[in-house]
């Protein structure tokens, strides 16, 4: 049986995750955080006290979980569209979402070996399911028969802002949008410059930018018109 994908792309702020859960709901799809897998080896080599800069022992890491030396086990569950991360068994939900996580995962997602380690579960998971994945190279690496691709994006302010008040509505205290704003930009160098799958659009993916969209739904309704236009016998519900 054939299976559909759709590719989300596009960097942090952008809404991907929202827009491919909206979209998975929409669709019937299984949704796939991609994000929430590099987030999971992140903290599992934060919580060994490696630096996100010490390739070769990040490396190691990865090189032990292939040859069942440890376990990298990630497990990503969906209840009433609410999603939970299991790292070898604990929940890992919450602690993944914490801001120096976020550059821990972008840091071991440069290592092409983190990638080769996560692309496996990737590709499975489309190949057993219709699916709506997000992340960065879903489009021009991972699926790149994707049936549809689109590459979310919006300016750095408003990402910043959306950011900003995400955390905000979390409970966070002290936020400082300068240094939102700031680490943003760092992230979205490294994700651009790295040389391992560098984020950028697939030659064949619609841009979408939704700077203008106050809400998620806005944002929803021009995807499903992509949708549409290019899977016009999907069911939407
Ligand atoms: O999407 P999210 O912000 O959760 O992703 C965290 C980090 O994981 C990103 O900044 C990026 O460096 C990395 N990532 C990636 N490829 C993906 C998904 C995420 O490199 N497909």
């Amino acid at each position: 049986m054939k299976f559909s994908s759709i590719a989300i792309d596009g960097p942090s702020g952008a809404g991907k995750s929202s827009l491919a859960k909206n979209l998975a709901k929409k669709l019937g799809f299984v949704y796939l955080d991609t994000g929430a897998l590099y987030r999971a080896v992140g903290l599992y080599v934060c919580e060994k006290n490696i630096g996100g800069s010490e390739t070769a022992k990040i490396e190691k890491c990865i090189d032990n979980a292939v040859n069942n030396i440890d376990k990298i086990d990630i497990e990503l569950t969906y209840t009433d569209g609410t999603q939970k991360v299991f790292l070898n068994g604990h929940d890992i939900s919450e602690k993944i979402r914490e801001n120096h996580i976020s550059k821990y995962a972008s840091d071991v997602s440069k290592i092409p070996k983190v990638r080769e380690f996560l692309l496996r579960t990737q590709r499975e998971s489309a190949d057993r399911n219709n699916v709506v994945m997000d992340g960065r190279d879903i489009g021009t690496v991972i699926l790149p028969d994707a049936d549809v691709k689109i590459f979310l994006t919006a300016s750095l302010e408003k990402r910043a802002k959306r950011r900003y008040d995400e955390l905000l509505e979390k409970g966070y205290k002290d936020l400082n949008y300068d240094k939102i704003l700031k680490e943003i930009t760092e992230r979205d160098e490294q994700d651009s410059n790295r040389s391992a799958a560098p984020l950028k659009p697939a030659q064949d993916a619609v841009i979408l930018d939704n700077s203008d969209c106050e809400s998620p739904d806005g944002t929803l309704e021009r995807a499903l018109k992509i949708i549409k236009e290019k899977l016009p016998y999907v069911c939407i519900r």
